[in-house]
């Protein structure tokens, strides 16, 4: 018996998701084997280790079982088709469990012709979307099953789930005390959080004046008045006060070196990916904050 066993989940926000098992039986395929699961709470993972426990099921149940000798269990999931024949870790840890002791008690099933030989249950992992017919019949059982309502035992959320839906909900939280508790230069220039900040890519030096710019801490003349900084020189050689934006208006860093903003103001600058890019090679030619507004 051949079954191809598979899962799906939804893409919408409270994505749900299904598992899909179809068999064939004999040289002229005899569907032996056909159904879907809903599964709320689950990743696809998860609904791919319960689509070939419940198919194996399906398979013990089916008509064809006492005149089967091996069953292929066929998956286009190589994660999953691993750990069904190894040491499951993570994620439906229970369900592959259970799938092995199942697979193991298929040579003594009780309900075999004395005429089939004892057989095995063998997991394949095969390529997904190859137009293999039965893996195309339980892909749509899958996805049949993300969108039927959940069944009323439906099985428990399961760990992959858990992890990432803690994490995004951490995200989400950490977006909101942001928005209210993010310093006034950060609300002023709209920098909001990203997973992968895009100056993280700067180099470092440039990256630190990027963030003394932000937040105002650095070498400034306001931030000296204000913490008392004695022995620190307030001004620019051009005779203006230092502030997070002199940069921008310094006449002696345009003559030092041809501005690159265009008609973008300095918010941009410090705040868009091309900005900051563009201040850091203004900042490598112009030797700005090494020679024209220094610390000494
Ligand atoms: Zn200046």
């Amino acid at each position: 018996m051949f079954l191809f066993t598979d899962g799906s989940r939804l893409s919408n926000a409270d994505a749900v998701a299904g598992a899909g098992w179809y068999g064939h039986w004999g040289a002229w395929k005899q569907e032996s084997a056909c159904g879907h699961l809903c599964l709320p709470k689950h990743e696809v993972f998860d609904a791919e280790a319960t689509a070939a426990y419940e198919g194996l099921k399906a398979a013990f149940d089916s008509a064809q079982a006492p005149y089967t000798q091996n069953v292929y269990i066929l998956l286009d999931n190589q994660e999953v088709a691993q750990q069904l024949q190894g040491s499951p870790r993570g994620s439906s840890q229970h369900t592959i469990l259970a799938f092995q002791e199942a697979a193991n008690a298929w040579p003594t099933r009780s309900l075999r012709c004395q005429a089939i030989q004892p057989g095995q249950v063998h997991v394949q992992w095969i390529p997904g979307h190859a137009g293999i017919a039965g893996n195309e019949q339980a892909d749509e059982q899958a996805k049949k099953g993300a969108r039927s309502t959940p069944q009323t035992n439906t099985p428990p959320a399961r760990y992959g789930w858990a992890h990432r839906t803690l994490k995004e909900e951490f995200w989400r939280r950490f977006q909101a005390f942001w928005a209210e508790n993010a310093p006034q230069q950060y609300q002023d220039l709209s920098i909001g959080l990203d997973k992968q900040p895009h100056e993280l890519s700067l180099p470092r030096a440039t990256l630190g004046r990027l963030l003394a710019a932000w937040s105002g801490h650095g070498d400034f003349a306001q931030y000296h008045e204000r913490f008392g900084h004695e022995d620190t020189k307030l001004e620019c050689s051009c005779g203006r006060p230092k502030t997070p934006h002199h940069f921008y208006y310094c006449w002696k860093g345009h003559k030092a070196s041809p501005q690159p903003w265009g008609s973008r103001q300095v918010d941009e600058i410090l705040r868009s990916k091309s900005g900051t890019r563009d201040l850091h090679e203004w900042l490598q030619r112009s030797h700005f904050y090494r020679t024209i507004c220094s610390a000494h």
